[in-house]
């Protein structure tokens, strides 16, 4: 067995296997093993664009109370490089002050003593963020049907990953992939597993319930749009037929895809909410 283990070492964990002292990295580095605490998770909802790979749709993080989470919040931003597959879409509807006309870029909830703030991307922790979501959808054996799966090194962290897909004809291959990322920015992976274990079925089950209703409203939605079809007489699969051999696509974001308006915001509350309650 190997002790000097490296920066590019990395586990590759299925389901509750965990790793053992032997395969446990080493603080060979010298680098002191911080305590861990909430200010080093996050939840990420990653997405496979078609156009541009692995995304950060959405990622919820912990701020500081003292600062209100401002370090967090994001500001208006050129959204040249998303597309509509690959963004984070908050309705203007739902914004008080529609006195600005820019686009909702942030939401940060205060509950108890912390602050929760979600953005379409991490400014303070960009790099990791991206390389945890091209990581994610590297793994050949992520399966998209909600079953975890479990990363780990000393760039990214501590990773437990849930693939889910939709199905969408107007996708490339008739689906689009998602998937939702815990992760725990640390070295320390031993701290890690420990919060990770201790947390597991908490985590797996929030994450099943995000999948499942995102899934519901999904299948509800494609329902609709086939009793339509049927009212029609039928001219609506012919459109399709149509769209199909002329490989024009249209990007759908996740609102869209789930006809829900408020979706983004019922993920930042339920990531707040999962961040909130994980025993440290
Ligand atoms: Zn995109």
């Amino acid at each position: 067995m190997n002790k000097n283990k490296g920066l590019n070492n990395e586990y590759f964990l299925q389901n509750e296997q965990l790793p053992n002292e032997d395969t446990e990295p080493k603080n060979v580095t010298g680098i002191e093993l911080l305590p861990i605490n909430k200010f080093l998770f996050s939840i990420l909802l990653g997405h496979f664009c078609d156009k541009h790979g692995p995304t950060i749709v959405m990622v919820t993080q912990v701020g500081s109370i003292s600062t209100g989470g401002d370090e967090l919040l994001v500001p208006d931003f050129p959204t040249d490089s998303y597309c509509e597959s690959c963004s984070m879409h908050i309705s203007n509807n739902l914004v008080k002050d529609s006195s600005t006309k820019t686009d909702t870029k942030s939401m940060r909830s205060v509950i108890a003593d912390s602050v929760y703030v979600s953005t379409q991307y991490s400014l303070i922790r960009y790099q990791l963020m991206t390389q945890v979501i091209r990581k994610a959808f590297s793994e050949e054996t992520i399966s998209y049907d909600s079953s975890p799966l479990i990363f780990f090194d000393d760039i990214r962290g501590l990773n437990f990953v849930m693939g889910f897909k939709l199905y969408d004809d107007q996708a490339r291959g008739n689906e689009r992939r998602y998937s939702l990322i815990f992760n725990i920015n640390t070295k320390n992976s031993k701290a890690a597993m420990n919060i990770l274990a201790n947390n597991w079925d908490f985590i797996e089950g929030g994450f099943l319930k995000i999948i499942h209703y995102i899934q519901h409203k999904h299948e509800e939605d494609i329902k609709r749009q086939l009793e339509k079809e049927n009212e029609d007489g039928g001219f609506t699969p012919m459109v399709g037929t149509f769209l199909r051999a002329n490989k024009v696509k249209t990007s759908k974001n996740l609102s869209e895809l789930t006809k829900d308006e408020l979706i983004f915001i019922k993920l930042h509350k339920w990531n707040s909410y999962i961040l909130k309650s994980l025993l440290v």
